[in-house]
């Protein structure tokens, strides 16, 4: 039963006011058949407005089954109306991209969360288009369409039914036809008020009201209520579902949704997939390139061995004259061993030469780096052979000729096969191999594996004729104790040398291993951030192109919107399908661009030859960080969506 008193209603358009309806008052009581008539302009879809809770008067009461609502808010109200009314529009409004069954089954979704139901079917058959369930709006006459409409009005079985003008776009068979279901439907106990500009039509109806400049200017009974209103369904007592949580089930069909509307706008939907790819591939591709990076220079760097001191003779100015490597200065064995006996951090001081050499097994020939080391280096540069062993102080002291070999020589000389126990020849001098090196992998400036290890007296009194040795390196026992183990051995040496005060500030070179790990390390880090934030911009980009198409959309369907919402979409429904799409987007996006970023690391590693590491926290960041974005940019759209008034929003062309 519906109670109106004093109604009005007055739009503002800028400093005008117009007051449409100018205090209505009317009580239509259920299972009446009520026609409105009158003028252009008079204010009767604003007043269905009103009575179909799609729009708020300005003024007076508006009591429904005895409730108040003219002061409800807009969710409410859109409760109300999907449990209790069925609006029927003169245009029809069926959203054009999906079948007649799933408009028919629309209002399904906001009441039910739930599409699933035989409603529909019986529906579209008692309307007379069992046949055209899955025929779309275009391709019906615009009496099917009414009549699609008029089900979709039906599905939640109301109690009243508004029709603006339902048959006005049509030609006359298919206005009976429409006209003789809305009366169907009133025998069954529907309340059915109705706009039409057709006098026969109004003389159908059981009362007739007329109006004109918002006021009701005639009221006439033509036909007696129906005494038993026992068929009536009287529904219970609607109980607005105001609950907060959204369950899974509602969620999952907010993205089947989502994904129906994005699967009829193919082009642009593919478009903003494919930011949102770009900017997650570029995310995974240059982690994994920073990664790489920042794995390899530690790998190497643990290579180089940890509280690493390398000793270096500099150059001795004497008299402002450079001398190279001055005599004086130049480094010995008995060097390294007073440096070992007589500075107690000191772990190892290993002496070291350094030269280049022409190897040769059988016919095979490679030029590659010899280095003349004593034992210690073994531990040192965590370099114990995976095969064989490392020559003994002994072999050093007796000169032995017997060498260990980095991987690169094995592949190369012996293709993998077992070297131990073989003889090849250093610059055409017999030497053993009795051991193989861990392979190590190639640092950016030279293959630590293109490598051959002898002993360092070996090296020097029958390869290299060298009588000094290039550097002496010396591992310090704790990381602490650097500094002044540093000092200690610059101490030390000069005082063994004898360096004139003038001179000592250029006689020795100390580089700390430690020092440089960290400058490098440092490096990578930079330039890991530096690429992880070029990559985020693209993503961001990405980003906007989502929420740009969003914005197109929302305005695109701001018709649909208003539908929607007058069949019962609640803010938080509207809200919810914009955000889903976004999501969709974003996480289709995410998917294959986590998919591309992984061949493009993969492309550059094996076409450029780059170390490149995915890591599985930088997909699960990336592929969350998409799924952000989508909300993010979604989330300004959907809310421009969610916030339209249903009748604006149903205006708006
Ligand atoms: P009817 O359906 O009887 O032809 P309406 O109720 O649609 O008339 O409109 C009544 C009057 O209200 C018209 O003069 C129309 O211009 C005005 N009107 C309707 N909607 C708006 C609006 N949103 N803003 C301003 N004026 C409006
Ligand atoms: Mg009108």
């Amino acid at each position: 039963m519906i109670e109106i008193n004093n109604i009005t209603k007055t739009y503002r358009m800028g400093q005008q006011e117009l007051t449409v309806l100018k205090g209505i008052s009317l009580t239509i009581a259920n299972g009446d058949f009520v026609a409105i008539m009158g003028p252009s302009g008079s204010g009767k879809s604003t007043l269905m407005h009103i009575l179909g809770l799609l729009d708020v008067p300005t003024s007076g009461s508006y009591k429904l089954n005895g409730h108040e609502v003219s002061k409800l808010d807009e969710d409410a109200l859109a409760v109300l109306r999907r449990e209790q009314i069925g609006f029927i529009f003169q245009q029809f409004n069926l959203l054009a991209r999906i079948s007649a069954y799933d408009n028919v089954a629309l209002p399904l979704l906001y009441s039910q969360k739930n599409t699933d139901s035989p409603v529909p079917k019986e529906l579209l058959a008692e309307v007379g288009l069992s046949d055209r369930q899955d025929h779309h709006p275009n391709e019906l006459s615009g009496g099917q369409q009414q009549r699609v409409a008029i089900a979709r009005a039906l599905v939640n079985r109301p109690q009243i039914i508004f029709a603006d003008e339902p048959t006005g776009n049509l030609d006359s068979t298919s206005e009976k036809e429409i006209l003789r279901i809305l009366h169907s439907l009133n025998d069954m106990g529907i309340t059915v008020i109705m706009v039409t500009h057709e006098e026969e039509i109004g003389q159908q109806a059981k009362r007739l009201i007329r109006m004109r400049d918002g006021l009701i200017q005639s009221d006439t009974r033509r036909e007696a209520l129906p005494v038993n209103l026992s068929t009536n369904q009287q529904k219970a007592e609607p109980t607005p579902s105001h609950s907060k949580s959204w369950n899974l089930q509602e969620l999952t069909v907010y993205f089947h949704q989502g994904f129906r509307t994005l699967m009829a706008n193919k082009v642009r939907t593919g478009l903003s997939i494919l930011g949102i790819m770009i900017g997650v591939a570029a995310v995974v591709a240059m982690l994994a390139l920073g990664k790489g990076a920042q794995e390899q220079i530690e790998q190497q760097l643990s290579s180089l061995g940890s509280n690493l001191l390398i000793l270096r003779s500099g150059a001795v100015r004497v008299a402002g004259v450079a001398q190279e490597s001055g005599a004086t200065t130049r480094l010995t064995e008995e060097d390294a061993k007073a440096l070992q006996d007589q500075i107690p951090s000191l772990k190892y001081s290993a002496p070291l030469v350094n030269g280049r050499g022409q190897v040769t097994y059988l016919n095979k020939n490679w030029s590659t780096q010899i280095t003349g080391a004593s034992p210690p280096y073994a531990q040192m540069h965590a370099s114990e052979p995976v095969a064989g062993r490392f020559f003994s102080e002994q072999e050093n002291q007796m000169r032995a000729r017997v060498a260990v070999i980095g991987a690169t020589l094995l592949h190369e000389l012996f293709e993998d096969q077992n070297p131990i126990g073989e003889m090849i020849k250093i610059n055409k001098i017999n030497f053993q191999i009795i051991g193989v090196l861990p392979e190590k992998g190639a640092s950016g400036f030279r293959n630590q594996d293109d490598v051959i290890i002898v002993p360092v007296l070996t090296a020097m009194h029958r390869l290299m004729g060298k009588v000094y040795l290039d550097s002496i390196e010396l591992e310090v026992n704790d990381s602490k104790n650097i500094e002044p183990t540093q000092n200690s051995i610059l101490e030390l040496m000069l005082r063994r040398k004898r360096v004139p005060p003038s001179a000592q500030e250029d006689a020795f070179q100390i580089f700390n291993m430690a020092d440089i790990q960290a400058a490098l390390s440092q490096t990578s880090k930079t330039l890991s951030l530096l690429l992880a934030a070029i990559a985020a911009i693209s993503l961001i980009v990405g980003g906007i192109g989502i929420m740009n198409i969003m914005l197109v959309s929302v305005t695109e369907r701001t018709k649909e919107i208003g539908l929607r919402k007058a069949i019962g979409a609640r803010r938080k429904d509207i809200l919810l399908q914009f955000l889903s799409e976004s999501v969709v987007v974003s996480a289709v996006g995410g998917v294959a661009g986590i998919i591309l970023g992984w061949l493009a690391t993969l492309i550059l590693s094996s076409a450029a030859g780059w170390t490149t590491s995915v890591s599985l926290s930088s997909i699960v960041l990336s592929f969350f960080t998409s799924a952000f974005i989508g909300i993010l940019f979604g989330v300004y759209p959907a809310r421009q969506a969610s916030g339209l008034h249903p009748i604006d929003a149903l205006r708006f062309e």
